[in-house]
């Protein structure tokens, strides 16, 4: 079957049944995964200028296996019912990867949020919300929604307070959406979560010298030359903390307007800032400036990050990528026939319902906060502090040598919010990683990562209905 032109959600289909025999679960049990479970498509006016505008939106909850469903919300013209069911399906198989016990969702409104004011982006915001809340498609309990393309912790704010009006007195409204602002009920962490689990993902990967070998690449992340596409939230602290904390190369950065290039490495913070100030990379003085920004996702790298939106790398642009690893930070930036094309060829592809997950991951943390009425570390960070003091004067006292202060104050800090917030992230994205990796080791007919990835998710899907005795 030719598979050139297939929709999104054909395209996640595709991918599922491609692992669906090996996992051996019964075939009506795995057309009940596959499905969305619940499509809702609304239309709501505006005023906008003094004159009314129609909004089409979407909330689509594809697996009510666990509950509540989770998801992000984006703003983009290109939101429409087969974008929003392929990224609520991605979510089901993200979540179930992760071991994060939510079921998937996605929302999506179509509009471009640059052509709106502040203004108007809250109204929009506020009564798509209220239609959630409306026909019970929001909840700590049903559906909890999230940042995602197009979206920040500003619309978060505006969805927690508008379900909070409509729900007054419900004690637990904080957790009917996550990536709030911090200062709203939000969790450290949060806004730099997915650049951050890609950079555990990365590491973890690049880890393995056995699997570096084969693609004849030295282990290691330190120096390796990476191409970052799409300089928002996903790409900037990626690109910040594979650079910051795994002395990674970020040799071209592409955003809408172009890219940029430099061999030597581009400093991703100043870059970022410039394109704050300026609104524009172009004119960065750190990088020259490359002919279009469809090159540099043809460059010559170790790695290369689409971190922008779906459908980038085509059957059209395939030939000519040069990476030997594609990290999918986007949600499928890689088409199924670019992606069957390129694993022939022995690229790797970290598949984005593994490698984008820790947005998604400290979701859940942020969830259990709001659930829990408190703050992580609150309880424990000052009786660390004095166990590890005691230890520590212990060993002075033992040793009869002194420790300097400031080393002392290292080994003795307790744990706070972030420290908890990274440290469950990081583990969470190795051992998911080796999940996967466990996976394929035990079959060598699986081709690839993603199909790895699908047929560990959907197994963990499939043993939740069995054990809720849908399907004995
Ligand atoms: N929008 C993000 C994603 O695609 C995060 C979802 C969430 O935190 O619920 O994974």
């Amino acid at each position: 079957m030719s598979i050139k032109n297939v929709s999104f959600f054909k395209s996640v289909e595709r991918n599922f049944d491609k692992a669906a025999h090996f996992t051996g679960l019964p075939k009506g049990l795995l057309e009940q995964i596959k499905a969305c479970n619940a499509v809702y498509q609304m239309h709501f006016p505006v005023r906008i200028n003094g004159e009314y505008q129609v909004i089409e939106a979407y909330r689509v909850q594809h697996s009510h296996h666990r509950m509540p469903t989770k998801g992000g919300i984006r703003y983009s013209m290109s939101v429409d019912q087969d974008e929003v069911m392929a990224l609520a399906a991605l979510m089901t198989y993200k979540c179930a990867l992760v071991d994060v016990p939510f079921g998937g969702a996605k929302g999506g409104v179509k509009i471009d949020p640059k052509r709106y004011t502040d203004y108007q982006l809250e109204r929009i915001t506020r009564r798509y919300t209220t239609e959630l809340v409306h026909r019970n498609f929001i909840g700590p309990g049903i559906d909890v929604p999230a940042p995602d393309y197009g979206t920040s912790s500003r619309e978060m704010a505006w969805i927690y307070d508008t379900y909070q009006t409509l729900k007054n007195g419900e004690l637990d409204a904080a957790a009917c959406v996550t990536g709030k602002p911090i200062t709203l009920n939000g969790i450290r962490g949060r806004t730099e979560a997915t650049g951050r689990g890609v950079f555990y993902g990365i590491r973890e990967m690049l880890s393995i010298e056995e699997d570096m070998q084969k693609i004849g690449i030295a282990k290691g992340i330190a120096g390796k030359r990476i191409v970052i596409q799409g300089l928002g939230n996903v790409g900037s602290y990626t690109g910040l903390i594979c650079q910051n904390e795994g002395d990674a190369r970020i040799i071209a950065v592409a955003e809408y307007e172009g890219a940029i290039y430099n061999e030597h490495g581009l400093d991703m913070a100043a870059l970022i800032q410039h394109r704050k100030d300026t609104g524009t990379i172009m004119t960065f003085s750190g990088g020259k400036p490359l002919e279009n920004r469809q090159v540099a996702l043809e460059l010559d790298c170790d790695i290369l990050i689409p971190a922008a939106l779906e459908n980038q790398i085509t059957s059209e642009n395939a030939p000519r990528i040069k990476a030997k690893i594609i990290v999918e930070a986007a949600n499928g930036p890689v088409t199924a026939d670019a992606n069957d094309y390129l694993v022939k060829k022995g690229v790797i592809i970290v598949p984005d319902m593994y490698i984008n997950a820790g947005g998604v991951t400290v979701s859940y943390f942020e969830w259990l906060k709001n659930l829990s009425h408190v703050r992580f570390g609150r309880m424990e960070k000052r009786f660390e502090h004095n166990a590890f003091e005691k230890l520590v004067n212990a060993v002075e006292k033992y040793t009869g040598k002194t420790i300097d202060a400031r080393e002392k104050l290292i080994l003795t800090k307790g744990a706070d919010e972030i420290d908890l917030v990274n440290s469950g992230l990081e583990e969470t994205m190795i051992t998911a990683y080796h999940t996967i990796r466990d996976t394929w080791k035990a079959n060598p007919k699986i081709e690839d990562m993603r199909t790895a990835g699908f047929v560990s998710a959907i197994g963990k899907v499939g043993s939740d209905y069995m054990n809720l005795g849908i399907f004995p």
